[in-house]
């Protein structure tokens, strides 16, 4: 999403652009993937940043659809019916009505309303968006701004899942930015999927005559005096370039240089990987008494947000339920579908046999579903009706994760050292998505544009 919305904006401009992408479909990890005649999405739980009334032209979301001139009407995007926060026995509800969200927090944490009121304002004074921001633990700035930890430890959880290159912590420009995202201003869904992001991003490239090459890496990227010379693909094809973006990570990009200046260092790697099963049941989700969008959990009262020892712990994840957006199009569904993401360990999937891999799925599959039922409404319905009406299942690991993004240790996030300004150790080469800090698929479009605009259109 980074890179197409990078050679978009370079393309506008008169720039001749190539992109180069492994794989043999667009999106990376906000892809898309058909099973059984059914089609899914990759990575989409939500489009973050849904424009409140009030964020007018600062909406990022609606800023990126400027500079890449694709109307917002054509996203035909859904608002979340309501999500959840729950840890135990605790719930913090959220819709896009940022005063919904706050009434929550201060009937849940009474005495935390004036501290909650300073913890606000200490974000909007802080300049999260400032490529020199400095790296902050935010579970340190929410120790010390809450009486109550627990309030702390609910609001790390979706913004850690939605964004954190880093186990058990988030740095608290990230956290700032997805604060707002998720909170301020809101979950949405695209009516046809991410298809409606991707379709125009593509459409656009190729009426401007952009030329991308799929199904083939980049193998190395030649170095001289500092500078890159020449992109060697993995078929051998050679290209060279006045300016290139890597949007495939930082140590990933590193070890594509012939010539390093610095070897990757073990702290630049990302650990965070995951699992996402997802049911395709028979019906709406509302027959099950479900009526809610996404529900982040923890078992504990102190959010875990780690590599697990095992292939994946279900005592903490994300549960999504698409059709419970909004779209007039679900109230006719026959189908449905469930999402659940939990931790995960990239080490013990990549080390499977094929078989055992499969075996190893199927039996997640199984304790993910169990744990989520959980944290679901009851309804009338019991966990068996629930597998009778399973028509479909279908499991990615952080095995997958590696294949779609080439991201070592299939690290969800990358790695937890960011370059905000977009800068690599080579002068003109850059880095934009992920590991430039800007997280999701508005952060990944609008990292794009920024190191366009700021790195080749208009250089300091
Ligand atoms: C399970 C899951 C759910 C998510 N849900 C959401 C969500 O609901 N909402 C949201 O906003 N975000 C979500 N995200 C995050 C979002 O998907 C990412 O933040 C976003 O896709 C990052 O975009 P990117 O352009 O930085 O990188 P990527 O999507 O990682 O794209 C990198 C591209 O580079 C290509 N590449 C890598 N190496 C090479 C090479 N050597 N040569 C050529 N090409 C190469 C890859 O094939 C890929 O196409 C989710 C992620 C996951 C895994």
């Amino acid at each position: 999403m980074s890179g197409l919305s990078a050679a978009l904006r370079l393309a506008m401009f008169g720039k001749n652009v190539l992109v180069l992408e492994k794989h043999y479909v667009v999106g990376g990890l906000n892809s898309f993937y058909a099973r059984k005649g059914r089609k899914f999405d990759v990575g989409l739980h939500a489009v973050t940043n849904f424009p409140s009334p009030s964020s007018g032209k600062t909406s990022p979301l609606l800023r990126a659809c400027r500079q890449l001139r694709i109307p917002f009407e054509s996203l035909n995007l859904y608002e979340q019916s309501r999500s959840r926060i729950s840890f135990e026995d605790k719930h913090i509800r959220f819709n896009n009505e940022f005063s919904f969200f706050l009434n929550e927090i201060y009937e849940n944490f009474p005495k935390e309303k004036d501290r909650f009121r300073n913890f606000l304002q200490k974000m909007e004074d802080f300049d999260a968006y400032s490529i020199n921001v400095p790296d902050l633990s935010t579970r340190s700035i929410l120790k010390e701004a809450f009486a109550e930890p627990l309030l702390g430890e609910m609001l790390l959880c979706p913004t850690s899942y939605y964004g954190s290159a880093q186990e058990n912590d988030i740095d608290f420009a990230t956290f700032t930015m997805l604060f707002d995202a998720i909170f301020k201003q809101g979950l949405a869904r695209p009516s046809h999927g991410i298809r409606a992001i991707l379709d125009p991003l593509v459409q656009k490239l190729d009426e401007m005559g952009v030329k991308r090459l799929m199904n083939n890496a980049v193998k190395k990227i030649k170095t001289y005096n500092g500078k890159a010379t020449e992109i060697v693909m993995d078929n051998e094809d050679t290209y060279t370039a006045d300016h290139i973006i890597s949007t495939c990570g930082l140590v990933e990009t590193e070890e594509l240089l012939t010539k390093k200046k610095t070897p990757p260092k073990e702290n630049k790697m990302g650990n965070f990987s995951v699992i996402e099963t997802i049911s395709v049941f028979k019906g709406k989700p509302t027959d099950f008494g479900w009526d809610e969008t996404v529900i982040f959990y923890n078992d504990d009262q102190e959010f875990r947000y780690e590599k697990p020892k095992e292939s994946m712990d279900s005592t903490s994840g994300v549960i999504c339920i698409p059709e419970n957006y909004q779209d007039p199009h679900n109230q006719k569904v026959d189908e449905s579908r469930l999402r659940i993401t939990n931790p995960a360990n990239f080490d013990k999937w990549d080390s499977l046999e094929e078989p055992a891999y499969i075996a190893e799925k199927a039996r997640c599959e199984t304790v993910m579903l169990q744990k989520a039922l959980e944290y679901l409404p009851k309804g009338q319905i019991q966990k068996k009706d629930f597998s009778d009406a399973t028509l479909l299942k279908d499991t990615f690991t952080p095995r997958t994760i590696k294949k779609y993004t080439n991201h070592a240790n299939g690290a969800l996030y990358g790695s937890p050292v960011k370059s905000r300004s977009g800068s690599s150790q080579i002068k003109n080469l850059y880095l934009a998505g992920t590991d430039q800090g800007y997280i999701g698929i508005v952060g990944a479009m609008l990292g794009g544009i920024a190191v366009a605009n700021n790195r080749i259109l208009r250089p300091a």
